[in-house]
């Protein structure tokens, strides 16, 4: 069926197997989630391979007050998710991925943001139409405290407006759309550019 067809959850479990075959988030990290309504969204519960995760293995979390159906464990990165969903009411979908290349150039790049500029591939992400134009990450400390750092996120999308996503220092990519099939391309895009600027950075510094 096309994805545009699909449930959404449906959708976003074959999300999570595409992101499993491709190595972005190994031994169960990472989170997935997709806006159900203005109110609720369905988020990845802990511990699972996203790989071999099925429906029954998402959590319908609120999006107001965080809580969970029926006592259950979200994602602890929950609260990075319903930001994003109340930053963006379009945003329909979020991919939160553990990636080699999300990790390691988060860490190179030491400044608090990777600009990515004069890459055909840019145009993966929606609405940038030429690869003269600069697409700004955000780079962000790694923490365990979610609400802080998801505080910081805030404060940082205040001043320069988060777009496509944001990197957590040593530790992965949160990107988003307004369905998972546009969640998804921003994710592949993204990962290919981060792969191209890690190999330019190694190729430069010889
Ligand atoms: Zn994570």
């Amino acid at each position: 069926m096309p994805i545009e067809q699909q449930p959404p959850l449906d959708a976003l479990v074959a999300a999570c197997h595409w992101i499993g075959t491709k190595g972005w988030c190994p031994a169960t990290g990472g989170n997935m989630s997709v806006r159900l309504s203005g109110q609720h969204c369905l988020i990845t519960e802990s511990g699972h391979d996203k790989g071999s995760i099925s429906a029954e293995h998402f959590l319908t979390v609120n999006l107001q007050s965080g809580e969970v159906d029926g006592g259950r464990i979200p994602s602890a990165e929950t609260g990075l998710h319903t930001l994003v969903y109340s930053l963006f009411p379009t945003v329909g979908a979020i991919l939160h991925t553990h990636s080699v290349n999300a990790t390691v150039l988060s860490r190179v790049e030491k400044s608090n943001a990777v600009i990515l500029e004069g890459y055909e591939m840019q145009k993966s992400l929606g609405g940038q139409r030429s690869h003269l134009d600069r697409v700004i990450i955000p780079i962000f400390d790694n923490s365990q405290d979610i609400p802080a750092l998801a505080s910081r996120v805030a404060d940082s999308h205040a001043t320069v407006p988060l777009q496509y996503g944001f990197l957590v220092r040593g530790h992965g990519l949160y990107c988003w759309g307004r369905d998972v099939k546009e969640a998804r391309r921003h994710l592949e895009g993204l990962e290919f550019l981060f792969q191209c600027e890690l190999q330019l950075r190694l190729l430069e510094a010889k």
